[in-house]
């Protein structure tokens, strides 16, 4: 087992042995995980212990001027320095150092941003500090010569839970009782192999264990979910996050991984890749660098594209580019598309489930093709990514040697899960469960 494992093991266990302890006293309490081995890279904010001064940003509070704002529309970097008393040379020199690390064109508007100066606004600017968002934040130092850092938030871990049951559906469920929608989405990627959510019932039971992320009492974040369960007409369905060598995600009871799997290729047989993904690949058409963000199967005119997971049909459409293509969401994770095709599959609309390995359509070159070939891209948490690199769960059990370490996290966990109670008359519970020692 690997260190970051145990690691983990030992801080699941030591939030989920006082939670079990306080669930039954239904006491709220918290719980920080906050330590090194948790959290190692966190550049902590300074305080200086000598003069017991508070620090912002690692700026001395008591000795600086703050002007907090947001970045407006068609507002520059550039122009918010120059204004404020940093010289064009010296914004150049920032907008090249900043290249590797925080580039001033991923500055988004609507964003917070803070000038720190001296005494006052008319003082020329110390520093500029961008959030790109609650867990972060950049600072551009004006101080010595031009610096810049992207300095991690210190947060606390807290293990929540929440339960519920379905009047509506599960989307309708939990935002009306104001659970963060992050959570379905980590439940459905838990249960995926046993729950079909596509088909979820008015009195389907839930109960979840999941981890959030806080600074300064704000919940910023959702973590990892730890534990998930589900109670429909089938029979009760349980979800372990565990990690190992092999693979870091969900299992069930007998220590399978609960996550989909998906066929290695859209194509039956031995498709033959005619183009990989490529970020900064030379477009054969185009002539320039387009990112080539799918993998292309060539394959005669008329070859059966499958569906790689179960999922439901989202899109079944025709553009100028993309020609004849279908896009399928499988859970709250993935979602795949398939280009070019020369036809759809009978029946494939928007809205069809389609079990793993059904025909959706048949190759063809519509669209901005230069042969017949299914492009296939491959969607995570709604950003496209080479799924030939991605490590997928194994299909098979996790080996016996692991078990026994699995078997006790299993009991914890299962343990944690069965005391949580089902929240009266559709109402879910969101309690923070832990310590705040
Ligand atoms: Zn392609």
């Amino acid at each position: 087992m690997s260190s970051s494992s145990s690691n983990l093991l030992r801080d699941v266990f030591a939030a989920l042995t006082i939670a079990a302890i306080l669930v039954t006293g239904y006491f709220l309490y918290q719980k920080s995980l906050v330590g090194s081995d948790y959290l190692d890279d966190i550049e902590e904010e300074l305080v200086d212990e000598k003069f017991n001064r508070d620090f912002k940003f690692g700026f001395d509070t008591e000795s600086h001027h703050f002007e907090t704002s947001r970045i407006k529309h068609n507002q520059f970097v550039g122009q918010i320095l120059t204004d404020n008393g940093i010289s064009y040379g010296r914004v150049a020199k920032l907008e090249e150092k900043a290249k590797d690390v925080f580039d001033v064109r991923n500055i988004r508007a609507g964003k917070r941003f803070h000038l720190v100066k001296k005494d006052s606004c008319t003082d020329n600017a110390l520093a500029f500090i961008y959030e790109p968002n609650p867990l972060r934040y950049v600072i551009y130092d004006f101080r010595d010569s031009v610096d810049v850092k992207v300095i991690e938030k210190d947060y606390s871990l807290i293990v929540e839970m929440a339960s519920g049951e379905i009047k509506s559906s599960l989307w309708q469920s939990m935002t009306d009782q104001g659970i963060n929608p992050g959570v379905i989405d980590l439940m459905e990627d838990a249960l995926a192999s046993s729950v079909s959510f596509y088909h979820t019932k008015k009195g389907d039971k839930f109960k979840v264990i999941y981890e959030r992320k806080y600074i300064d009492g704000e919940a910023v974040s959702l973590g990892r979910m730890l534990g998930a369960y589900y109670q429909n007409k089938y029979g009760e369905y349980y979800s372990v996050y565990y990690e190992n060598d092999l693979y870091t995600g969900f299992y069930d009871m007998e220590g399978r991984p609960s996550k989909k799997t998906f066929l290695k290729s859209p194509i039956k047989g031995s498709a033959r890749i005619s183009s990989r993904f490529n970020r900064r690949r030379l477009h054969p058409i185009k002539k320039r660098r387009i990112p080539h963000l799918g993998t292309d199967y060539a394959a005669p005119y008329g070859t059966p594209i499958m569906a790689v997971a179960d999922g439901v049909i989202t899109k079944a459409t025709y553009s100028k580019n993309n020609g004849r293509y279908v896009k399928m969401r499988h859970d709250g994770t993935y979602e795949t598309q398939y280009l070019h095709m020369q036809r759809f599959a009978k029946g494939i609309r928007p809205g069809v489930n389609v079990s793993q390995g059904a025909t959706i359509g048949y190759v063809g070159s519509t669209g901005l093709a230069t042969g017949p070939h299914v492009c296939f891209r491959f969607w995570k948490n709604r950003k496209q990514i080479d799924h030939l690199r991605e490590n997928f769960p194994p299909a098979e059990p996790m080996p016996e040697d692991e078990l026994p370490g699995y078997f006790e996290m299993r009991d914890s966990i299962r343990t944690m899960l069965d005391q949580i109670p089902f929240a009266g008359d559709l109402k879910i519970e969101s309690k923070t469960i832990g310590e705040a020692l």
